[in-house]
């Protein structure tokens, strides 16, 4: 699978805000967007007249680069979320929040999506009790997503749960601090996804 082996940060300031992608980092003045909260390259200052595809095209981008997802994976997700019914935006938006590499990170047992796509390959967690290597698997209704072993001192996993109180759990989730262990409450619903995504325009993209 052909995967980004760029600077993150430089996503992050293409497309004009912070994606999260450094774990701890992003919360620190080291950030390199809070540094320099404009596009990378020789003309990422200069100022043209936006496209209404630049939009829709930068608002793909942007929702794919914040779920560490490469086009072919993003468009094979958006085709899933036309099959759905009700709106294929929300529909799209779920699909992605329900991927284990996102409930990982949200459980805050990863600093990062990233961390938590490795973590999951290299057999770090259990669904339902039985070990799952698919980051890209999906999550259900009371799904159970739990650590292999213990946390100790100092694993990822234990430095990563330090951080949760600050990014706080989504209500469709619970987690269990003490057994490491996350439950699905429900699946996620449109409100429950905070980042600013306008998922019209990743719509109106891909029906052109
Ligand atoms: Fe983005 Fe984090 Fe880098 Fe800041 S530190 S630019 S939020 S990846």
């Amino acid at each position: 699978m052909a995967r980004y082996t760029g600077s993150v940060c430089k996503l992050c300031r293409r497309e004009g805000m912070k994606l999260f992608l450094k774990g701890d980092r992003c919360y620190t003045d080291k950030c390199a967007f809070e540094r320099r909260g404009y596009p990378p390259g020789q003309h990422g200052q200069m100022r043209g007249k936006v496209s209404a595809y630049a939009l829709q095209f930068r608002e793909k981008q942007k929702t794919k680069r914040l779920y560490g997802l490469v086009e072919t994976q993003f468009a094979n997700l958006f085709t899933k979320a036309e099959r759905t019914r009700g709106i294929t935006g929300s529909a799209l938006m779920a699909l992605l929040e329900r991927r284990l590499d996102n409930v990982v990170y949200r459980l805050g047992f990863a600093a990062s999506r990233k961390q938590a796509r490795m973590m999951i390959t290299h057999g770090l967690f259990l669904v339902n009790g039985k070990k799952v290597t698919i980051p890209s698997c999906l999550v259900a209704a009371n799904d159970t997503v739990g650590a292999a072993g213990k946390a100790e001192e100092g694993s990822s996993v234990a430095e990563s749960l330090k951080a949760v109180d600050r990014r706080g759990i989504p209500e469709w989730l619970s987690l269990d601090k003490t057994n490491l262990k996350g439950v699905v409450k429900r699946l996620p619903l449109r409100g429950d996804i905070t980042m600013p995504v306008e998922e019209h325009l990743i719509v109106e993209l891909y029906s052109k």
